[in-house]
């Protein structure tokens, strides 16, 4: 109708609002602020004229839902420093990017103690408290799943979780004795000095996935807790792309105390090879002298001794120390040798802080010894060759120096063995499509279809269910289900991950064979093709969209393999910490194939967090990014559009709206609403019970409803219109 208030789609913006002018056939021209838009009728949506000024707190509460409503909704909240909204039970939080005064102050964490849901405004202190009175209540195991791009704040969520969690779970203890909920919220810091870094997308960004498992005992006091981890990128420790950084420590220990850097031979980190490849070392808001010492302490509070402190120091340092070996060609052809004395000055002092034999440390840079059946060889490495065994040590030994971390604080935090239930606090690395995808961002998305199984399982599908069993009509809301997508990943025999299992055991493949092999496999696959025009890449139909990968590098980082030479050596060193790193191999596995998969052991760890995850009840909080330049109010709404569909944040309200959100047990709504007609009273059996809850409907001229074989069930907005009608009579 002409003079009406319409969304229209706009190619900038999403979605803009303004006035039908003209109307031609099945277009219509529309008056916006800035531009008159021509679009389809069938392309756009009525505008709320009475859409509450600040918005709603929960998008099921929207008079009219649609994408430009939730926009529009989260825009003007996002604007009055509202950052949280809920859809039914998810939360949505949108990255502020600037400290919100007092949002997560003590006091605020009292009020939220206890409160309903929905009562007080969105927050993820409701969320932790939610799920706390549930495990309480009901004594059934709790997960938290954060989940979103990479800066969208998960990191920052899973804090306030915790500290909320900790609050809640926690006992005064003594000055002496740190209690499990300090060393668990002090693990962070020592968490993030090793696995996090400065990326283009977040300053501080988190490498690695982790998993939170908080025990409790039977009077719901914190117990225990285990940190699992998730692939830690191995490849930034000896490659950084300008401008982002290597790991935080060792930035901070660059700027350690005068002794140490002196102890450890350090000096300006431009110096250093695995350091200066980025032209960014110095951040803004991060003082690295400060965090070293910050990170020290927290090392003192999770247990790790003075030794242990200054073995992993040494060991951080040894790594800046062996990225400046390079190499040249010896005398021997093909042979290589420390190209010259800075070199040599820079494997002595890696050998001398890893304690192990100057020597030896070439060796095992500079040559590879092959076992054939009669003889041993020993063959010279090319200098490109010995720089590769370089980097894959100092590699090896970081991703060992972190597993070493992460076990050491859960040791020191201890597990309650006896712990009846627990929560668990996910935060995980959301789906990733960049322009060149490679091995880490197959496994990150493969992480994200199992996580989004989950989540329409238990969104779509316990609705669904919930709807036939109690047998009332439902007309089903389609939701993309992606079985198709794990089969085609992780299937075994047949999917990527055993194909590309099966490629790295065998010598003479390379990845062109491996690309070939899955088009061949799965050349008739909906959710598999081969961009026209490549050799090599393939694609996938992810849920969240299409993602080209590229295979190059799939089968070298899919082996997860010490080289003998360098696991011979690090065991022989003098240094216990060193040493226990690499602890013997077992006989098997050293003799038989050498080659043990990133890839499934990767599917092997998220089967088992699924397995967990799937005896818990669930909670989400999906972070949003509302920019990608990282500032405050900037609000891009196709930005965020795209991050709540891929969040399948959208088809959650449509499926919460669409559907029946309110539901109650016959005589639960009785006796609560029998007050709107008195006259049931008194009746009993299960005829009468719906007969009753029948005739409360009917007097209060709600439509819409559904009698179940035991609840009734309310359309948006219903319980609210009939709570308002009891609130009258009362
Ligand atoms: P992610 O873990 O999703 O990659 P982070 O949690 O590390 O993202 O957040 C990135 C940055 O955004 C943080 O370093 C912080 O500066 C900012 N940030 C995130 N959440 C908040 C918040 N609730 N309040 C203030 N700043 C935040
Ligand atoms: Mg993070």
């Amino acid at each position: 109708m002409i003079g009406s208030h319409v969304w229209v789609e706009d190619p900038d913006d999403a979605w803009l609002d303004g006035e039908v002018i003209e109307i031609n056939g099945e277009e219509i021209k529309v008056k916006c602020t800035a531009k008159t838009v021509v679009a389809k009728t069938s392309n756009s949506y009525p505008k709320d004229p009475e859409f509450p000024e600040c918005g709603v707190d929960d998008m099921t509460k929207l008079a009219y839902l649609h994408e430009p409503g939730v926009l529009q909704n989260l825009k003007c909240r996002y604007d009055a420093n509202e950052i949280y909204t809920y859809t039914g039970g998810i939360l949505i939080a949108i990255n502020p990017f600037k400290r919100l005064p007092h949002l997560y102050d003590i006091q605020v964490m009292q009020k939220y103690k206890g409160a309903a849901l929905g009562e007080l405004s969105p927050h993820p202190f409701a969320v932790a408290d939610s799920a706390y009175r549930q495990m309480i209540n009901e004594g059934i195991s709790q997960a938290i799943l954060v989940s979103g791009e990479s800066g969208a704040g998960k990191t920052e969520s899973t804090k306030m979780l915790m500290r909320y969690l900790a609050y809640m779970g926690g006992r005064v203890s003594n000055a002496e004795e740190r209690s499990v909920e300090q060393k668990v919220l002090e693990s962070n810091p020592v968490l993030e000095a090793f696995g996090n870094a400065k990326t283009v997308r977040n300053n501080n960004s988190s490498r690695f996935g982790k998993f939170v498992e908080i025990q409790f005992d039977q009077r719901g006091r914190i117990s225990g807790a285990a940190i699992r981890t998730y692939l830690l990128e191995r490849s930034r420790v000896c490659q950084v792309s300008d401008p982002e950084r290597n790991y935080h420590c060792f930035y901070m220990l660059c700027s350690a105390r005068k002794e140490d850097v002196e102890k450890y031979k350090l000096g300006n980190p431009r110096t250093f090879h695995y350091l200066n490849q980025s032209n960014c070392i110095e951040l803004d808001a991060l003082n690295d002298s400060e965090e070293y010492i910050a990170t020290r302490r927290a090392m003192d509070v999770v247990g790790i001794s003075e030794e242990e402190q200054d073995a992993i120091f040494r060991v951080v340092a040894a790594i800046l120390h062996l990225g400046n070996v390079e190499f040249s060609k010896g005398q021997e052809t093909d042979a290589s040798e420390p190209k010259n004395d800075k070199s040599r000055f820079h494997l002595k002092t890696a050998a001398e802080l890893f304690m192990c034999d100057e020597k030896s440390l070439e060796e095992s840079l500079c040559k590879r010894v092959f076992v054939t059946r009669d003889e041993t060889i020993t063959k010279a490495l090319d200098p490109n060759a010995a720089a590769l065994s370089r980097d894959a040590l100092a590699k090896i030994v970081y991703s060992k120096l972190f597993d070493w971390l992460v076990e050491k604080i859960n040791v020191a935090i201890g597990q309650d063995k006896e712990s009846k239930f627990l929560i668990g606090v996910l935060d995980i690395y959301g789906f990733e499509s960049f322009k060149t995808n490679s091995f880490e961002q197959f496994c990150i998305n493969l992480t994200n279809e199992k996580l989004q199984q989950h989540f329409n399982q238990h969104v779509f599908k316990m609705e669904q269910e919930e709807y036939e069993r109690e047998a009332i009509d439902w007309s089903y809301i389609e939701f993309v289900d992606n079985q198709d997508i794990l089969d085609l990943i992780e299937k075994k025999p047949g999917g990527i991950i055993a194909l590309l299992d099966e490629a790295c055991m065998f010598p003479r493949s390379t990845h062109e064979t491996f690309a070939q092999k899955l088009y061949q496999t799965f050349k008739d696959h909906k959710r598999f093709s081969k961009p026209k025009l490549s050799r090599t890449d393939f694609t996938i139909y992810h849920y969240a969209g299409d993602v080209t990968y590229q295979t190059e590098l799939f089968l070298d980082k899919n082996k997860d393999y010490v080289v003998p030479e360098h696991q011979a050596l690090l065991a022989a060193s003098k240094c216990s910490f060193v040493s226990s790193l690499f602890p013997p191999l077992p006989e098997e596995s050293s003799k038989s194939s050498k080659f043990s998969s990133i890839g499934s052991g990767f599917k092997l760890q998220l089967q088992s967090l699924l397995e967990t995850l799937s005896s818990t009840e669930p909670h989400y909080v999906r972070c949003v990014k509302p920019n990608n330049a990282l500032k405050p109010a900037i609000f891009e709404n196709n930005n965020v559009l795209q991050q709540l569909r891929c969040g399948g944040v959208m088809e959650a309200i449509r499926i919460s709206c669409a559907g029946f959100p309110s539901r109650k047990l016959f005589h639960e709504f009785i006796d609560r609403f029998v007050i709107l007609a008195p006259e049931v009273r008194n009746k009993s059996g299960k005829k009468d019970d719906i007969a009753a809850c029948k005739k409360i409907l009917e007097k209060s001229n709600l439509t819409g409803y559904q009698i179940g074989k035991t609840k009734v069930f309310l359309r948006a907005g219903q319980m609210a219109e009939l709570d308002g009608q009891r609130g009258e009579i009362l």
